[in-house]
């Protein structure tokens, strides 16, 4: 048997990611691979943490993005700044807070969950409450934008509930960077992940990450090694760092990296607050087109994220058909529920280049259509 290249049929992605990339990020990771230290690309490297910085806000230092995917941003948080027997409070609002607690636990540290209902925003005063009884606590850790159940918490002030005891800040940016306002210096947010698949529409597999001073200063005085040999940043930074002669670390995923940016100059090329507002606008079309079709939001109208849209699924609808139908008749992608929202909802991402009108008309008359036939 010869196998043959791969070509994968057109779709529209419209979950909670990977989102469409757009033509132009395409374009740019099909040139030609330069050497992870020709100064020409380590030129490049410099202005994608240029362009991070100002994506995220902040005038950090240390900004990058790291070689793999949110999950990998995520890890690098945690393993950098969590030792062992430290105690991290972490608010749970739905999936991906559960995944922390597995970081923290294999850091050595303990973890304290606050529970929140899931397609609720985190509630700030349960963890001024948590705090209170945890008066040993290092760190706050929490989503800002939660993608498995479409609700985004109120980050600023999470933030400053974690200051006033004195405790620094992980926060999960990977479904809020580029949708949502969210602004890493002005919130005092100490250590940030991200990803780039979601509404920075760029490939799957980098992870923007930020770190305050309070939060370098921590690593630098840690008493054990990190445990990860791969994301200890005392390391990536002899490659990613600026006043460091570029060592070799890992070999950088050179033509992703063309594409980050390339993407974050589309970003740029708009500029931040109007991408929040496109966000915004198609949400908000989005949303009264499925209200016309009678379907229902999980979460509060306050605290939507107009990326991620987790609409419940009418009773007696089989939703695994529904899905399918949309990508085989439609060629269009939507989102299953993740957790314990499996089956209650779909999840419809309107993020970055996917975020336009033509996709929300798309989704509409797909959904209009697939669910007023009878099964085929
Ligand atoms: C997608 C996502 C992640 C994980 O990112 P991957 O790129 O899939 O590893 C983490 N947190 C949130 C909130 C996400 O939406």
């Amino acid at each position: 048997m010869t196998i043959k290249s791969f070509h994968p049929p057109l779709r529209t992605l419209m979950g909670p990611g990977p989102s469409d990339v757009s033509p132009r990020v395409l374009e740019a990771m099909s040139r030609p691979t330069l050497g992870h230290l020709d100064p020409v690309f380590v030129g490049m490297m410099d202005e994608v943490k240029a362009l991070l910085k100002y994506a995220f806000q902040t005038e950090n230092e240390l900004t990058m993005p790291v070689s793999a995917p949110g999950s990998a941003g995520m890890e690098t948080c945690f393993v950098n700044l969590v030792e062992p027997g430290e105690k991290v409070v972490i608010c749970q609002n739905g999936v991906f807070a559960g995944r922390m607690k597995e970081n923290v636990e294999r850091c050595g540290g303990i973890p304290v969950m606050v529970q929140d209902d899931w397609g609720r925003a985190v509630d700030p005063q349960k963890l001024e409450d948590a705090l209170k009884t945890n008066r040993d606590a290092k760190f706050v850790a929490f989503v800002h934008a939660e993608t498995s159940t479409g609700a985004l918490s109120d980050a600023k002030t999470l933030v400053e509930i974690a200051h006033r005891q004195g405790c620094l800040t992980i926060v999960d940016a990977v479904t809020s960077l580029g949708g949502s306002p969210l602004k890493v210096d002005e919130w005092k947010i100490d250590a940030i992940y991200s990803g780039t698949q979601k509404c920075l529409s760029c490939t799957p597999g980098l992870s923007p990450v930020s770190f305050s001073e309070a939060a370098v200063e921590k690593i630098r005085n840690r008493k054990s090694k990190v445990q990860s040999w791969f994301m200890d940043l005392n390391l990536v930074m002899g490659y990613w760092g600026t006043n460091a002669k570029r060592a070799y670390h890992h070999t950088a995923p050179i033509n992703a990296l063309y594409g980050l940016h390339e993407a974050l100059v589309i970003l740029q090329e708009e500029g931040l607050e109007n991408a929040w507002k496109r966000h915004l606008k198609h949400h908000e079309a989005l949303k009264a087109g499925l209200e016309a079709m009678d379907l229902g939001f999980f979460v509060p109208e306050d605290e939507r994220l107009p990326q991620l849209n987790a609409i419940s699924i009418p009773e007696g609808v089989d939703d695994a058909a529904v899905r399918s139908r949309l990508l085989s008749d439609w060629q269009l992608e939507i989102g299953a529920g993740l957790g314990q929202m499996a089956g209650k909802v779909w999840r419809i991402g309107l993020m970055g280049h996917a975020c336009n009108e033509r996709n929300v008309r798309l989704c509409l008359s797909a959904l209009k259509d697939v669910l007023s036939r009878p099964k085929a």
